[in-house]
């Protein structure tokens, strides 16, 4: 989609500070961090949002939650807790129309979210 932010950073034509990649997904630091460790995991596949999932992106979709228990191990959060997001419509709060896995740690996080 050559309109849509996060696939300029798959394509590198938009710089973002990768942390993990494979097959199926890239990790890279959010821009406007909510809490000390903030990572969004896309899929490389432009989808944009989880309604929009076919079941042939099973496999995309299962790598995202691999891929953030992974970065956890990774970046030390994994025993401590994290907490990953999925924002579905602009009513959740998603602004970037291409579906995203937000991890975030290294602070408390309040439940219920807001
Ligand atoms: P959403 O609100 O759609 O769930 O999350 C979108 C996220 O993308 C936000 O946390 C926002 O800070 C992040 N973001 C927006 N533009 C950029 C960008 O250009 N680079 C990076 N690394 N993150 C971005
Ligand atoms: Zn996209």
């Amino acid at each position: 989609m050559s309109d849509c932010l996060f696939c300029k950073i798959i394509e590198g034509s938009i710089d973002a500070k990768c942390v993990y990649e494979d097959e199926h997904v890239l990790a890279f630091n959010d821009i406007n961090p909510q809490a000390p460790l903030h990572i969004l995991i896309i899929p490389k596949k432009h989808i944009a949002t989880i309604n929009d999932i076919f079941p042939e992106d099973v496999e995309t979709i299962g790598s995202m939650s691999l891929a953030a228990a992974k970065i956890a191990e990774q970046e030390g959060v994994a025993d401590k807790g994290y907490r990953t997001v999925v924002n579905c419509g602009e009513g959740a709060g998603q602004t970037v129309f291409h579906l995203h896995m937000h991890i975030l740690a290294g602070r408390s996080l309040a439940w219920p979210p807001g």
